[in-house]
């Protein structure tokens, strides 16, 4: 491994290293619109921490962060969802309307060459989770990781390919079910995952994490005796770390969404498993424990709060 692979690396995972490609940090929505159940006094008590970077009060948006997590083993190098990509016509979703990002120039500073990425994880088939499936090449949507398997849930496939065949004015998910997803099932690439998966045998597997969206999946990740649980939109704010039971109202199942994330709260809590998901801003990951009844969260290698 050369320098700027080691420089590149977050945080690790026993003997795995884990590396953060950006495409952008978006202010995306205020608390209200973005949870139903929001509760202001709730909010309030942890606004010390929010504001370092979570939150605006001035504009009373959240900050979120679109990014993939690269993960490499010894073995395999798997990026993890793939933001929304660049050269997209997005009218309805102006943050990725046109977006001419970076993005795979901060895959390369990760070290990364997408002609060495083994497998593409989309947690979920929403429109910030499979842009960089596919890149725009001579006016085809053509797979960016040219030999990956990527790897999507079936119920996701499924439920979102059904309403894709619907209307073909109004193509789902902003249209990336078309540009990003059903390229890669063209070009012999998916696979769909339908519950547990093992990718490296003990080291590596996914698992059902259904209620965001019906087929959202989890990746686990052991060695050497730490662990980690790349969440997706499991979670998409810290603050539900402290409230599991805030949907979003991205949730197409936001009862079966706040079991789940109860669930995998607990699990990272009593493993001592660090929590990855994809839209937290720096430092972007961390560790739950329990607090009373509750979760508390120490980011990075902070001390929890
Ligand atoms: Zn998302």
């Amino acid at each position: 491994m050369d320098g700027g692979k080691l420089m590149a690396a977050v945080t690790t995972i026993g003997d795995f290293t884990v590396s953060r490609a950006e495409e952008m940090i978006a202010p995306l929505a205020s608390p209200t619109q973005m949870f139903p159940d929001f509760d202001k006094t709730e909010f309030d008590r942890h606004l010390p921490w929010l504001t370092k970077g979570h939150y605006d009060p001035a504009t009373d948006l959240l900050k979120l962060s679109i990014h993939s997590w690269v993960l490499r083993t010894r073995h395999h190098t798997i990026v993890i969802d793939t933001c929304c990509g660049n050269d997209r016509d997005r009218p309805k979703f102006p943050i990725a309307n046109k977006l001419a990002s970076g993005y795979l120039d901060n895959l390369a500073a990760c070290g990364v060459a997408p002609q060495e990425v083994d497998f593409v994880l989309c947690t979920h088939l929403h429109v910030d989770h499979v842009g960089w499936n596919t890149k725009l090449e001579n006016g085809r949507w053509v797979p960016t990781f040219p030999k990956a398997k990527y790897l999507f849930g079936k119920a996701d496939y499924e439920f979102y390919g059904a309403d894709n065949a619907k209307d073909a004015a109004r193509p789902t998910q902003h249209g990336s079910f078309n540009d990003g997803v059903l390229p890669i099932v063209e070009a012999g690439q998916a696979v769909m995952i339908d519950g547990a998966h093992a990718i490296e045998d003990d080291a590596l597997h996914l698992e059902s994490a259904a209620g965001h969206t019906p087929g959202s999946l989890v990746l686990s990740a052991k060695s050497k005796g730490e662990a980690g649980l790349f969440v997706g939109d499991a979670l998409h704010h810290p603050i539900q770390v402290f409230n599991p039971d805030w949907s979003s109202r991205f949730c197409v199942d936001p009862v079966a969404s706040a079991v789940t994330r109860q669930r995998l709260m607990e699990q990272c809590a009593d493993t001592d498993c660090k929590l990855l998901p994809a839209h937290f801003c720096a430092p972007h990951y961390g560790k739950v424990s329990r607090k009373g009844e509750r979760f508390s969260l120490a980011f990075g290698d902070d001390v929890a709060f």
